[in-house]
Formats: structure tokens, C-alpha cells, sequence
């Protein structure tokens, strides 16, 4: 374990103190922070795959850095996640800086092989990790950042936001659906498939994680319907027993969009056929122009698609609302089934952070992003925090270095000023 809190709060405190600081508590050369304040050089918010990511690149550029994480243990989205989930990510473009997930993983290393990596990956690089600290809000303080925790307050020069991109987790509100009486979650919620076997379940929605939960719910000997209400641009995981995702990122990459999605188009009516029949129609939008336009990647068949050929899965038309025991379709078809788990998204959730400082698009996505910082919150920066077509794992580490070359050049220009060079 990454852990290095020590058994309370407080020794934890002390063991940091004592590793990084002057006696009085101040990063050594500031000698401006007031009484009760921890100062540190930088702060990264987040003990997950991004914010590991940015910590190791700024302690390699000679930064006093320290990760605070809300939980008690770094790697806490991926624990929280499904017993079956694996990567659906190719496990080479899974990783950060240095040494990716063993080879002996697989190509889609497990949810415990990606804890595991992320574990070894703070142990190894020595992250000064603060756990059961949460970031409650922050505000500009001169040319530093002021920042509320549950646990004390804190300043910084350089402030890294690593909170994720799949957070708050986003329910429908369908009229009727305290009348069901049974159970109705989020797929945020579900955490295994085995507890299913042998029940009539409905997923709703036919993203990445509608499908996946969907195919390991079959395997597992439920009964499924799929509510699709947004064809999905549907990639096998893999094509001729090679990685989807490199082919698709290398299209992406190199090859002009409308011409890539008529490829994507080609690939996808070879490797799945015409699937109107089972419910399935084809997407009004090619794959590449839907991630431009709507940041919406593909969603990655592993098995599902299957079942629904051979009859022992369904796909169904948009859930309208609930009545009673039961599920009523738009049309007025009507389902009866043990559970629904709603595969429906998530938000970032910044809003509460950082949402008075103008830095969020309407979308609640940070305009800027990597090393770029707004104008309005200078040496504010965002890891992980876009939704890219390659996988979120891999932008960590390109925005970790963006982030650590950008505070490098703000410490030399102020080295610069300082000294009058
Ligand atoms: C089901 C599912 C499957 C996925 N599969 C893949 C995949 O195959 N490949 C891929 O590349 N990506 C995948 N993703 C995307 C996923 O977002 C990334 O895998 C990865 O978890 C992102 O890392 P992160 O560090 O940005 O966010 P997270 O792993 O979510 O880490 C954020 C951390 O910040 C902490 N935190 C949040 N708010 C605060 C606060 N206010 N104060 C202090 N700490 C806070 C959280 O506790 C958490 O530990 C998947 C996502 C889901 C939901």
C-alpha cells in the first residue's frame, strides 16, 4: 500500500512537517504564510491515476509537492468499481510515467491489477500523500492559493485540480420511479454481476459502461434488456485479435475526419452487420465527428452484442417513466424487471470548487486545461480533467508534464524578476 498516513490525523501531520519543513512549519524561503496556514510549493488535489501523474512530474522538476485525497487510499474510484470491470483501454496505453502494468496482466489488466499499479506507482516515487483530506474551497490569496481542507488550511503557489472526470454520477428523474419498489441504481452503485444470476435486469443506457455491465450481467446468467436511447457508434475491443484502440486513435490522429469515420463506419458493418433488427440502429453520427462535437467516445463491445444475436439479451427503445412494479417504454410497451441500473454518466462536480472563479465552460469542464491556465486564476491548473479519445488513464501523465513545464517556466520568470535579471 501507497498509504503513508500513519495511524491518526495527526501523526501524519507530523511525519510531513518533520520530512519537508523548517520547524516553524513554513516551506523554507517563505517566510510570509500566516500562523495556522501549511504552505507548500504544490498542492495536488486527487490520489488518483491523474493526480499521481502530476505529483511525479512536478517533484521531478525539484517541487515541494503533497496529494491531498478525500478518501484513505489513493486509487478510490478504481477500488469503488465493479469486481468484473477490466480496462477496456489497451494495457500499454494504460499508463504513467515509467513502467506500465506488467505484461503478465493481460491486455485488459483487471480493476485489482490497476489498483495494484497505481499502489506501486505512489510507493515508488515516494508521493507525500495526505489521506482524509478533503478540499472543501479555495480562493486567491496574493500570488498564492488559499485553500480550505476538512482538516486545516492550506497554501500553495501551484495548484493542481485531479478530482476525476467520472464523479457525480448522473441519474435520470423519470415521473414515477419512488412507485417501483425495487432496486433502481446507478452504475456507479453496481458492484458485482454474480449477484444478478438468473434475474431480469434493465440497463439503461448504451454507453461504455451500459455495455459492459450489460455483457458481464448475461455472462453471469441474467436475463437483460438494454434501454438504448442514442444509437451508440458500437468498436469491437478487438479487430483480426488486434487492439481496437490503437487503430482508432492512430485514425483519429492521422487521418481527415470525414474520412476516418466513413473507415470506422466500414469496420464497424463488417465486424457487427446491420443490428436494426435487435434494436440497435445505426448511429446518426460518425464516431470521430461525435467525439468533436460532443466529446462522446465509442462504446466498446465485449461480448454483448453477441448475446443479443443469439436471443439471450434484448435491446429496448427509451425508458418514459415507471409505474409501479413496472417499466413503461416510449411507445407504451411495458417491462417487469427484478432491477434497473442506470449506466447513464457522470459530471465533473466542480462547480463547488472552482465554479466562482469563471475557469468552467458551461459544460462544467475547465476551459483550460493541462498546462494552460486561465487568465483569471494564474497557476491554477487541471490534470486529467477532459475527456480524450485515447483514455482518461493516458491523459494523465500528458497533462502531468504540460502542468510541471508551465510552473518551471513561472519559477524561472520569477527567479528572474526577484533577482532583477
Ligand atoms: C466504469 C469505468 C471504467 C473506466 N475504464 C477506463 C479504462 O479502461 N481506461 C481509461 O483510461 N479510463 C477508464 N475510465 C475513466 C476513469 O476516469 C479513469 O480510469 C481514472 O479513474 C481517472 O483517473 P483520475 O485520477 O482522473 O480520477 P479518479 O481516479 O476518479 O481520482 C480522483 C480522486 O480525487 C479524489 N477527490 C475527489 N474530490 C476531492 C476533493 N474535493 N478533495 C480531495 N480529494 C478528492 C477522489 O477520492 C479520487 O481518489 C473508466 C471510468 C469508469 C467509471
Amino acid at each position: 500500500m501507497a498509504q503513508r498516513s500513519a495511524s491518526t490525523e495527526q501523526d501524519a501531520w507530523i511525519g510531513v512537517r518533520a520530512s519537508r519543513h523548517s520547524p516553524n512549519g513554513h516551506v523554507p524561503g517563505d517566510a510570509t504564510t500566516p500562523r495556522g496556514i501549511e504552505p507548500h510549493q504544490a498542492i495536488v488535489v486527487g490520489a488518483g491515476s491523474a493526480g499521481l501523474a502530476a505529483a511525479v512530474a512536478l517533484q521531478e522538476r525539484g517541487f515541494e509537492t503533497i496529494v491531498i485525497e478525500k478518501s484513505d487510499t489513493v486509487a478510490a474510484s478504481w477500488r469503488s468499481r465493479y469486481a468484473e470491470l477490466r480496462l477496456n483501454s489497451w494495457r500499454p496505453m494504460s499508463k504513467l510515467q515509467g513502467p506500465g502494468i506488467p505484461r503478465s496482466c493481460g491486455r485488459y489488466p483487471s480493476r485489482d491489477d490497476v489498483v495494484r499499479y497505481l499502489e506501486s506507482f505512489a510507493r515508488r516515487h515516494a508521493i507525500e500523500l495526505r489521506f482524509r483530506t478533503e478540499l472543501l474551497g479555495m480562493n486567491r490569496d496574493n500570488e498564492f492559493w488559499r485553500l480550505e481542507t476538512s482538516s486545516r488550511s492550506m497554501r500553495c503557489r501551484y495548484l493542481v485540480i485531479a478530482t476525476g472526470w467520472d464523479t457525480v454520477p448522473v441519474m435520470p428523474s423519470w415521473p414515477r420511479a419512488a412507485s417501483f419498489g425495487k432496486e433502481l441504481i446507478h452504475s456507479s452503485e453496481f458492484r458485482s454481476a454474480a449477484a444478478y444470476r438468473g434475474r431480469d435486469i434493465l440497463v439503461v443506457g448504451a454507453g461504455n459502461s451500459g455495455l459492459d455491465i450489460a455483457s458481464h450481467l448475461v455472462r453471469a446468467g441474467a436475463r437483460v434488456t438494454l434501454s438504448v436511447r442514442t444509437p451508440p457508434n458500437l468498436a469491437a475491443r478487438e479487430v483480426l485479435r488486434l487492439p481496437g484502440q490503437p487503430l482508432l486513435v492512430y485514425f483519429g490522429d492521422h487521418v481527415p475526419g470525414a474520412v476516418a469515420d466513413a473507415i470506422f463506419r466500414a469496420v464497424q458493418r463488417l465486424t457487427f452487420g446491420d443490428l436494426t433488427r435487435y434494436g440497435i440502429p445505426r448511429s446518426a453520427i460518425g464516431v470521430y465527428a461525435n467525439y468533436r462535437e460532443h466529446r462522446r467516445n465509442p462504446a466498446v463491445d465485449d461480448g454483448f452484442i453477441a448475446a443479443l444475436k443469439r436471443g439471450t439479451a434484448r435491446a429496448v427503445g427509451t425508458v418514459e417513466r415507471f409505474a409501479g412494479g413496472e417499466v413503461v417504454l416510449d411507445g407504451g410497451n411495458r417491462l417487469r424487471p427484478d432491477a434497473v441500473i442506470c449506466a447513464t454518466g457522470y459530471r465533473r462536480g466542480l462547480e463547488a470548487l472552482v465554479g466562482h472563479l469563471g475557469v468552467l465552460g458551461d459544460d462544467g469542464v475547465p476551459i483550460h486545461h493541462g498546462g494552460s491556465d486561465h487568465p483569471r486564476a494564474p497557476r491554477l491548473y487541471f490534470c486529467g480533467m477532459w475527456g480524450p479519445f485515447s483514455g482518461q488513464i493516458r491523459l494523465g501523465p500528458i497533462h502531468a508534464r504540460r502542468i510541471a513545464r508551465a510552473a518551471t517556466i513561472d519559477r524561472k520568470m520569477r527567479y528572474r524578476v526577484s533577482s532583477g535579471v
